[in-house]
């Protein structure tokens, strides 16, 4: 058994501004397990959010040895084993944990979600993401996208109304808004939040920061659009730190650690009386199809981080303009473009 990794660096179509960063090159590290002729490829999108870096993964990476497992090819046992050797890494954790899925998915001849028991009857629609811009390349981007039904508006800078009647301007469709923690007071975030009711908005992910988990359960109380945690869920063992808080959860698989991480995570926050929105870093086609093979259980789809970049270096589940489509492929259903 062998586990190889190399970096790639994700080129984005349009520079990626959020509240609390900008970024036109996103590097990512790419597994891939080879076992009994068999080859499972994973990935790593670390982000400096959540501590880590492309260097970070590496250092992970090298300390792993699948071999030394009594079942290499148990999710289970390895998600005990990856965090044996740290407290972190999330992303790194994933590129191993995902990696391992396609392996088994393939030698079962099963796509994953088949393996998972999921349905994929139901269209999976995920939004597209429109980063903070001036407002005229916001109205750009937006054109750009009208053949996605469903956006994701980026806000959190003192731009924010400029931004959405930008939006306002070309199109009426509805929108999810993302501050990423960009409002610092309860106060501001409520009259932010109380504006974009007016504006045919469906949800706002973490509006507030990660930490101010009191004033976003304040919030939550006085707002009639759900209110979902991005960065406050930054492991399972917060989920029930901040439950009450919140009336949603955006699972990654990225800052979660894994497919099988994420899939219990998922059905702890239903559980707890929470909706669910999957969503992604930057990442290639193989991140985004691993993501998406468990999309049947949220009911928020975010999956476009890899139709934000143009050197896309693998072929995975379609996204037709906004309509994400899984092969039947065993496994992943990811193939290397070079
Ligand atoms: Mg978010």
């Amino acid at each position: 058994m062998k586990l190889d990794y190399f970096r790639r660096d994700l080129e984005l179509k349009h520079t990626f501004m959020i509240s609390r960063s900008s970024r036109k090159v996103v590097p990512v590290v790419i597994t891939q397990l080879s076992a009994d002729g068999t080859t499972g490829r994973g990935e790593a999108s670390p982000n400096s959010r959540y501590d880590e870096s492309v260097e970070s993964v590496e250092a992970f990476l090298k300390k792993v040895d699948l071999t030394r497992l009594t079942m290499p090819f148990d999710p289970g046992q390895v998600t005990d084993y990856l965090d044996s050797l740290s407290m972190h890494d999330p992303s790194a954790k994933a590129a191993v944990d995902i990696a391992i899925h396609d392996w088994i998915g393939q030698k079962l001849g099963v796509p994953l979600y088949k393996y998972f028991g999921l349905d994929v009857s139901h269209p999976i629609i995920s939004t597209f993401t429109i980063g903070i811009d001036t407002p005229d390349v916001v109205r750009q981007k937006v054109v750009e996208a009208e053949n996605y039904p469903v956006l994701k508006i980026k806000v959190g800078l003192p731009n924010d109304e400029e931004i959405i009647e930008a939006v306002r301007s070309v199109t009426d469709k509805p929108l999810r808004v993302d501050a990423n923690e960009g409002w610092k007071t309860k106060e501001e975030a409520l009259e932010e939040i109380n504006w974009l009711c007016t504006q045919n908005v469906e949800l706002i992910e973490q509006p507030m920061p990660a930490r101010q988990i009191e004033d976003i359960k304040w919030l939550r109380e006085r707002v009639s659009i759900p209110i979902v945690a991005d960065e406050a869920l930054d492991s399972p063992e917060r989920l029930r730190e901040i439950a009450h808080a919140y009336d949603g959860v955006n699972v990654k698989v990225q800052k979660i650690g894994g497919l099988h991480k994420s899939k219990k995570l998922i059905e702890e926050a239903i559980a707890l009386g929470l909706k669910v929105m999957i969503g992604c870093m930057i990442e290639s086609s193989v991140g985004i199809t691993a993501a998406a093979h468990l999309a049947p259980l949220a009911d928020w789809i975010d999956l476009d981080g890899n139709v934000l970049i143009d050197n896309d270096p693998f072929r995975g589940a379609e996204n037709r303009d906004g309509l994400i489509v899984l092969s039947d492929k065993p496994g992943l259903g990811v193939e290397p473009l070079t």
